[in-house]
């Protein structure tokens, strides 16, 4: 599924503007395998492109928002998470595309956006938000967890001290006066 295409064709010399709803369904099937979710309730996201030819090159600037959810990794409930993002690429349109790799500049999208005169900007745009998301995500700064469940859960009063005695010394109180009675 290809949502955010263009032709080549429709660019010309002036600069082009291009915006997409990025819509749940996109996200959910280009993110399936990863945590990222869609936040359907929060509604689809913008990616917004700005297209300039320079000669035989296309420079893309563009910037992606988009309501996703994320497994808080305290509590890991559902957390939403607002990307936003910014992209930058250039596309060659002609002559001397890919050749080695290592001559291919960090902004280059390679030959894959490219078919034949349409260019498609779903991987680039699905890598761009990946990266942005944090890898440890809370849901908040009073998520306190995942809750314990009661059978497990130490009694309200575990640690205090108990009539001035730390619970954990009773036993050898208890010997002490076994072994040592009180001669007051
Ligand atoms: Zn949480």
């Amino acid at each position: 599924m290809s949502e955010f295409t263009f032709n080549i064709n429709e660019i010309g010399d002036e600069c082009k503007e291009l915006s997409w709803p990025i819509q749940a369904a996109w996200v959910e099937s280009e993110l399936a395998g990863s945590d990222l979710r869609p936040d359907r309730a929060a509604g689809p996201g913008l990616f917004e492109l700005r297209v300039q030819r320079t000669g035989s090159e296309l420079l893309l600037q563009g910037h992606a928002a988009a309501h996703l959810l994320l497994p808080c990794v305290r509590c890991l409930e559902d957390a939403p998470f607002a990307v936003s993002v910014d992209l930058v690429g250039l596309v060659k349109t002609e002559g001397s595309v890919g050749g080695s790799p290592d001559e291919i500049d960090d902004a280059e999208l390679g030959r894959d956006v490219l078919e034949g005169d349409v260019v498609r900007l779903d991987g680039w745009l699905r890598e761009h938000i990946v990266l942005e998301c944090p890898m440890r995500h809370v849901c908040g700064d009073d998520c306190n967890g995942l809750e314990v469940p009661a059978h497990i859960r130490p009694p309200d009063d575990f640690g205090e001290e108990r009539e001035g005695v730390d619970p954990r010394l009773a036993p050898l109180l208890e010997l002490k006066d076994k072994v040592l009675p009180n001669k007051e």
